[in-house]
């Protein structure tokens, strides 16, 4: 953040304001993580403020404190349009295009509420009266930190905002194993420790609630992964009739994507899950070293996200869609061999 916006967000600040805190669509642990801090902050600065998330998040994360007051816009759509009808303030943590809210997409278009971004993602898009957009942060929550201690409010950061903000860094960072994990994010984790986040308790909430049928799942989708050795690239299929017969929840596919990058000489890992109910095929891209699955999700997948971890989607069949994921492959032989 520059002095500029630092000036312009301690002037809005300095009056009552109503504000909303809002999630991507999907919500994960950092954007969860964030937007509760950042809730909990505003709320000890005096500020009415409310957290609509676009829709439900995986139970993983619904013991993090202050969970309890998000609103989900799926399930009560009149009371967040009044809210946020209300709302002089928003901030949009996590992501930086509306287009990334789903169902939220058309009230924050047509709202006349000033907006604060915070989010790492790339290629930022400009709706915000205050864009803190930073593509080497590690985390929003990260960003969250840096954003009160801008503010010179660091002694306001209480147990339960540092509770959320090591869980958002911790699962953005992959356990800090990342590459945008840098010595920066590991001093700010060793300041949240200090300042109450329980380490060990947050990692057993998030990563050792398994249940059976997650496993397997997980069974399922490694038994269906395709090594596609000359691309250096794995990926994951998993139908809904698979999804079903295994009692899937959602976030239990959660991590999937990532063992596909375990095995050696692999540099691209995919996975692709059928979701009926959306008519969707949902896509999880995840490189190491240099090639962008940012741009190839946005290129080819309607989607985006970060250099080595992004998303996207399409509209035909798992078969078809997994058949254009190899006919666009071809193209980028080159760039996966070297
Ligand atoms: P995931 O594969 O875990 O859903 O997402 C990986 C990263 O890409 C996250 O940072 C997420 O915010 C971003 N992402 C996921 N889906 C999309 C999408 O459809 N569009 C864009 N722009 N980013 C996405
Ligand atoms: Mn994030």
């Amino acid at each position: 953040m520059n002095l500029e916006d630092i000036s312009t967000t301690k002037s809005l600040l300095s009056t009552p304001q109503n504000i909303v805190v809002v999630p991507h669509k999907n919500p994960d642990g950092d954007a969860i993580g964030s937007c509760l801090a950042l809730y909990i902050f505003l709320k000890e600065m005096g500020q009415n403020c409310t957290v609509i998330s676009p829709n439900d998040y995986p139970k993983f994360l619904k013991w993090m404190p202050g969970n309890d007051t998000i609103l989900n816009y799926e399930k009560s759509p009149a009371k967040c349009k009044t809210i946020l009808n209300e709302a002089s303030l928003i901030f949009t943590l996590d992501f930086n295009d509306f287009s990334r809210t789903g169902a939220l997409e058309s009230q924050l278009q047509q709202s006349n509420a000033d907006f604060i971004m915070i989010d790492h993602h790339q290629q930022p898009s400009d709706y915000a009266k205050v864009t803190y957009s930073d593509v080497s942060m590690s985390s929003t929550c990260e960003m969250v930190y840096n954003f009160i201690m801008y503010l010179g409010e660091g002694d306001k950061i209480n147990t339960a905002i540092a509770t959320n903000l090591y869980t958002g860094i911790m699962t953005d960072t992959g356990s800090f194993k990342y590459r945008s994990t840098s010595s920066k994010t590991h001093q700010i984790v060793a300041d949240l420790i200090d300042k109450g986040a329980e380490n060990m308790e947050i990692h057993r909430q998030v990563f050792d609630t398994n249940s059976p049928s997650r496993l397997h799942l997980l069974g399922v989708a490694l038994k269906n992964m395709v090594i596609l050795k000359e691309y250096r690239t794995a990926y994951i299929t998993l139908s809904q009739e698979e999804l079903d017969a295994n009692n899937f929840k959602k976030g239990d596919t959660e991590g999937f994507v990532n063992y596909g990058l375990t095995l050696e000489g692999i540099v691209l890992a995919v996975i692709f899950i059928e979701n009926k109910e959306e008519g969707i095929i949902k896509m999880s891209f995840r490189s190491v070293g240099d090639f962008s699955v940012n741009e190839f999700a946005r290129t080819h997948f309607n989607g985006g996200g970060h250099t080595n971890a992004a998303g996207g989607r399409s509209n035909i069949s798992l078969e078809a869609t997994v058949d254009a994921f190899k006919a666009v492959l071809a193209d980028y032989k080159n760039q996966l061999k070297s």
